[in-house]
């Protein structure tokens, strides 16, 4: 079995179901098989070509036409859609779960999943939302892979008072397919993830953007001379754009109080660049190199590019 994968003597649950396999989706039903998480692994997609894909993989044993089929019976049900479905998708399988049933998400934001989707579950139903950080740039069935989780961090968001063996199930299922588990409220982790990761977005789709619409820059140098610091950026703004647009229209709060001080941040690297300052230019470039040494000390980065997005 592929290394950072526990394989388990029992499964930890009897039916699991993945709504939405798509790349987080499929790479959990992946890694759910190959540990043998559950005895039973159920999926669907709102659209047909998927969950024909999906038994064309065979990532599943069931793949049900709705969501509410899908979870008759399940005792984990995670939803693996876009941040703007995941309400909907709770109101459809609401009155199907069975009493007991942990609901849990892989949503980029946690706020909106508490606030929007706790209120529409009966009292009998447990939430445990959940985020792995970790990802690539493509979508879909096929871009998933059983080692997507291993040695990344999956953040549980319980909310106040949810049932301490419900959170202990999710935080197990994260630990048997290779991922690290941390524990904080909802409104920290879309603070921390603001700043690590959904500014850093912003930031990419903006300067793809201007670079795309600067006239006096044919394509074909953009192209040309990408490799400047440039092509890193394009490979984050391919990034899925219903996914992006969701967690931008579900984080607003945190993402516009990180782009305030990210904004003054910026205009006083422009000062230092127009008076000459290069002593701050240099004690900022020298603190910042020191950060990405201690990424790739904690094991999240190596030196190569592509560590932790290619297909494993
Ligand atoms: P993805 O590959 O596009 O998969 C999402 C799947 O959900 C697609 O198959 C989509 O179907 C389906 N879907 C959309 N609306 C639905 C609905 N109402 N009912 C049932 N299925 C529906 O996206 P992903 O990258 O796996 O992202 C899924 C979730 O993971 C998002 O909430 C995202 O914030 C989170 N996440 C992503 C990353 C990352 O790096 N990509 C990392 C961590 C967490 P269609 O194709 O027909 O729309």
């Amino acid at each position: 079995m592929a290394e950072g994968l526990k394989r388990r003597e029992t499964p930890l649950v009897d039916r699991l179901v993945v709504i939405g396999p798509g790349l987080i989706g499929s790479s959990i039903l992946r890694a759910a098989r190959a540990t043998g998480l559950a005895h039973t692994l159920v999926t669907t997609d709102a659209h047909s070509g998927v969950r024909e894909r999906a038994r064309e993989l065979s990532l599943a044993d069931e793949v049900p036409d709705t969501s509410a089929e899908a979870v008759a019976g399940a005792d984990i049900v995670i939803l693996c859609v876009p941040v703007g479905a995941i309400a909907s998708v709770v109101a459809e399988i609401a009155d199907h779960l069975k009493p007991g049933a942990i609901v849990s998400d892989v949503g980029s934001v946690k706020g909106c999943v508490v606030e929007k989707a706790g209120p529409l579950l009966p009292k009998s139903v447990h939430l445990v939302p959940a985020h792995p950080v970790a990802g690539t740039e493509y979508s879909g069935p096929d871009s998933g892979f059983a080692t997507l989780f291993v040695n990344r961090w999956s953040i549980i968001t319980p909310p106040e008072g949810a049932d301490a063996e419900a959170i202990a199930k999710i935080a197990a299922l994260w630990e048997t397919i290779g991922a690290n588990v941390e524990f904080m409220s909802a409104h920290h982790h879309d603070r921390v993830l603001a700043i690590t990761s959904h500014v850093p977005h912003l930031i990419a789709y903006n300067i793809v953007g201007t670079a795309a619409d600067l006239e006096e820059i044919t394509q074909s140098e953009v192209i040309k001379f990408s490799a400047g610091g440039f092509r890193d950026f394009t490979r984050i703004a391919s990034s899925d754009p219903t996914m992006w647009r969701d967690v931008f229209l579900n984080n607003k709060d945190a993402v516009l109080e990180m782009l305030g001080r990210f904004n003054e941040d910026i205009a006083a690297l422009a000062r230092a660049i127009r008076w000459s300052d290069g002593d701050a230019l240099f004690e900022l470039f020298t603190r910042t190199r020191a950060i990405r040494r201690n990424i790739i000390e904690l094991g999240q980065e190596t030196a190569e590019p592509d560590f932790g997005r290619k297909k494993g």
